[in-house]
């Protein structure tokens, strides 16, 4: 088999849910492990290092990408975010499906790199679901509001790239729904 097929790269605009998804993923399937990627943002309230990112100056991360220690980055919405090698290699070498929750200029590059991967494109039910649920997480500014919902509307234009399109719905379904494209994934 194919060791690629153990890299799973899920997408979607943000607020659409794929955190909240993958949380309950883990949760139900522990044996998949998440990429905790490197960010240049300020940590929201709750979220806590190591475990949602690694949060670093704009410096650091720069010297991490100098260093070839950072598999792909993109920024997005004034923010540098990138996936750690060290979060992934180690990983599919040792036959553990490790999912990563990025953007999609970010998920083309990984597309490059591991042609094999899974990829999986979640897309809100609609785009006033999508502003009600970015509203209601509460943690945004509405100008970021602003420029994440208009991102959406790009970032939506990428579906097709991927190799499946899952509709977030209900938390548990979408999950679930995810984790047989996973196993359909490493059957291949
Ligand atoms: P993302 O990781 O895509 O940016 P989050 O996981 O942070 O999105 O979810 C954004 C908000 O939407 C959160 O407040 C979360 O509780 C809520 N949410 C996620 N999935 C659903 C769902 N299926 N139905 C209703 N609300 C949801
Ligand atoms: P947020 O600020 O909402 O946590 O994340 C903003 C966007 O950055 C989301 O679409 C998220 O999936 C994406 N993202 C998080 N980590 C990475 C990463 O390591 N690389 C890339 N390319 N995007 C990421």
């Amino acid at each position: 088999m194919n060791k690629e097929r153990h890299l799973v790269v899920i997408s979607g605009p943000s607020g659409c849910g794929k955190d909240t998804v993958v949380k309950y993923l883990r949760k139900v399937h522990p044996e998949i492990e998440v990429s905790v990627s490197a960010t240049t943002r300020a940590p929201r309230s709750g979220e806590k290092e190591g475990v949602d990112y690694y949060y670093m100056s704009r410096a650091q991360f720069e010297d991490k990408v100098k260093n070839g220690e950072i598999l792909e980055y993109a920024q997005y919405d004034k923010n540098f975010y990138g996936t750690p090698k060290s979060e992934v290699d180690r990983r599919i070498e040792n036959g553990i499906t490790v999912v990563l929750v990025i953007e999609v200029e970010g998920a083309g590059n990984i597309r490059r790199l591991y042609p094999d991967c899974n990829t999986i494109f979640v897309r809100p039910p609609s785009y006033e679901e999508l502003e009600s649920r970015l509203r209601g997480r509460g943690t945004e500014t509405e100008e970021s509001i602003r420029r994440r919902m208009a991102r959406a509307v790009e970032e939506m234009e990428y579906a097709v790239d991927y190799n499946s399109v899952v509709v977030n719905d209900t938390v548990e379904s979408c999950a679930e729904e995810i984790y047989e494209l996973i196993c359909k994934g490493l059957q291949k």
